[in-house]
């Protein structure tokens, strides 16, 4: 499956600080032509053709994909549909800007869920978490009152480490049956709020612990990818999320103007793998490209990964996470110590059963396939 992350525009207003892309970029009005979308759904047709993937799925991105209106993804969609026959869709958005017109697009093309980050210290509205919470329930709310499902994704900071059950709780009491986790990734740039592996090893725990009180107390808990992908990956040595993946040669990060990349955190900090006018052949045998697929398959594992008990489902995890100390790091890419916790919970009778009772929540089959749209399982990544 090919998973093409593409580009209305680049505008967003909305100001997040952990935002992946330069405040300067975020101001750019300019929105991709219909030429340029038109030659990107060639270009994944025959990126799908030339791979034999089995499918594509466009996750329109930004940016905030819905400063722009309605109308533009519907046009966008009867170029796909002729251009890219049987591909599917779906939306990573903030939310904010979602008016009544875009709530009919969500629940017609989008097939009625959606992608939208939330976090809980470093949006504010005037200076306040609470009243950006308020705003984000009330856009929530009018998208549910349409039956869309809000499938939520979370960039934990420093300052959300130890707030694990506290942001269970916060998603159980809003009726939400998934969320993800992703990636405060650095790339190019430095936050001094990013938690490094070894916290963010602390924030998986913490998180599990969570979900396994609330499947105790309750039979069911949230869907989370990470979760999930390091429970399949410790039982069943099957990985997910950012185990395991093949983003870099699976993966197509469009900007408005065509110019390519394979992966969206680091689109903005590096020289661009060509543009899709050039077509498939030309970003096929770019040497930035190939560069990092080779770095994805090889050079990103360290000694200690060749030994380590997790190595056939997390190939050292993701390729732009430094891995371990000798990139200035306090633990590995793959999160030893979170994995080693899963490993100690599920070797216990009880702890196994509860773990796989979490996976086999009965009745959440079409909440977890589209839960999962936005990790991109089995392919490991993210929509960051
Ligand atoms: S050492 Fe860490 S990065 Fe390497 S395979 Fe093991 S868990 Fe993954
Ligand atoms: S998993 Fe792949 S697509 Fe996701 S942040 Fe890492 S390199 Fe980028």
């Amino acid at each position: 499956m090919i998973t093409a992350y593409v580009k209305p525009t680049n505008r967003c207003n909305v100001g997040c600080t952990h935002c992946y892309l330069p405040e300067a970029v975020r101001a750019d009005k300019r929105r991709m032509s219909d030429d340029i979308l038109v030659t990107t759904a060639q270009f994944v047709a025959k990126m799908q053709e030339r791979g034999r993937h089995s499918g594509a799925h466009v996750l329109w991105h930004g940016g905030e994909p819905l400063v722009l209106p309605a109308e533009w993804y519907y046009r966008a969609g009867e170029i796909l549909d002729r251009e890219l026959p049987g591909h599917t869709e779906s939306m990573q958005t903030s939310l904010i800007p979602l008016r009544e017109e875009h709530v009919e697009l969500l629940a017609t093309r989008l097939g009625g869920f959606v992608g939208s980050s939330v976090d809980f210290s470093q949006r504010q509205i005037k200076g306040s978490v609470d009243e950006y919470h308020r705003l984000w329930m009330k856009k929530v709310d009018m998208a549910r009152k349409a039956g869309i499902e809000i499938i939520a994704g979370v960039v934990p900071t420093t300052r959300e480490i130890g707030r694990e059950a506290e942001m269970v709780k916060w998603f159980v009491d809003r009726d939400f049956g998934a969320f993800n986790i992703d990636r405060y990734n650095a790339y190019g740039t430095y936050f001094d709020d990013r938690p490094s592996n070894r916290q963010h090893s602390q924030f998986l725990i913490g998180l599990f612990d969570a979900l396994m009180d609330e499947m105790k107390r309750t039979g069911v808990a949230p869907l989370v990818g990470a979760s999930r992908a390091s429970i399949t990956g410790v039982l069943y040595g099957v990985g997910g999320d950012r185990w395991g993946g093949t983003c870099m040669s699976d993966f197509i990060v469009v900007e408005p103007d065509g110019a390519l990349n394979n992966c969206p955190d680091k689109a903005s900090f590096e020289e661009s793998f060509g543009n899709v006018v050039d077509g498939f052949d030309e970003f096929a045998k770019n040497r930035f490209r190939r560069k990092w697929i080779k770095h994805q398959a090889l050079t990103h594992k360290e000694s200690y990964c060749f030994s380590c008990e997790n190595q056939h489902f997390c190939q050292s995890g993701c390729p732009i996470t430094p891995n371990g100390s000798a990139h200035g790091e306090d633990e590995c890419s793959g999160y030893h110590s979170y994995l080693a916790h899963v490993r100690r919970f599920v070797s216990t009778p009880e702890g196994e059963a509860l773990a796989n009772a979490y996976l086999n929540q009965s009745g959440r089959a079409k909440l977890l396939e589209q839960a999962t749209v936005y990790v991109s399982e089995p392919s490991g990544a993210c929509a960051a």
